[in-house]
C-alpha cells in the first residue's frame, strides 16, 4: 500500500521536538513498521522520527521520538520488565514495580509511563533497575 498523506482537520500535526519543523501527518505506519499498519502516525523524515496516535484518532500520542529514543525506551521496558515478571504475582508486582521506580527517579507514580519519557529518563531506569537490585538476578548486559 502507498503512503498517503493528507489535511487531517483535527488540528495543526505536532512539530518535530529535533528539528522544531511541523511533522507530517500519514494515515498508515505501514512504510515505517515493514509493511505492518499500526494506525496513523506524524512523521519527521528528515529526523526520523515518528510517533503513533491513540486508537481511532488522529491525536498524537505523545512527542515524536527518533531512533535513539525508540531504542532508549526498548531497553527501559526490558530492564523494567525484568522487575515485575520475576516477582510471584504478576499484576500486583509490576504496580509496585512501577511505584517503586516512581520512587526512585523522584516523579509522581501517575508520570511514570516509559512511553512518555526521553532519553535521559529511559537511561535513569535501566540504571534504577540495575543498581537498586530490583530484580533477584542482573541483566546479561553491562554499561
Ligand atoms: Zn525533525
Amino acid at each position: 500500500m502507498k503512503p498517503r498523506h493528507r489535511d487531517t482537520g483535527a488540528g495543526r500535526p505536532p512539530s518535530c521536538p529535533y528539528c522544531l519543523r511541523p511533522s507530517r501527518f500519514l494515515a498508515s505506519s505501514a512504510p515505517l513498521y515493514h509493511g505492518h499498519d499500526y494506525g496513523p502516525v506524524y512523521v519527521c523524515e528528515p529526523c526520523g522520527a515518528w510517533v503513533g496516535c491513540h486508537r481511532g484518532t488522529e491525536r498524537p500520542l505523545g512527542r515524536l521520538a527518533n531512533a535513539e529514543l525508540r531504542r532508549a525506551k526498548v531497553q527501559a521496558h526490558d530492564a523494567f520488565d525484568r522487575v515485575w515478571r520475576s516477582g510471584d504475582d504478576h499484576p500486583r508486582a509490576r504496580g509496585e514495580a512501577y511505584r517503586r521506580l516512581a520512587e526512585l527517579l523522584g516523579i509522581e507514580p501517575s508520570q511514570c509511563h516509559i512511553g512518555m519519557m526521553d532519553v535521559e529518563d529511559c537511561r535513569r531506569v535501566v540504571e534504577a533497575c540495575t543498581r537498586e537490585a530490583l530484580t533477584p538476578r542482573p541483566p546479561g548486559r553491562r554499561e
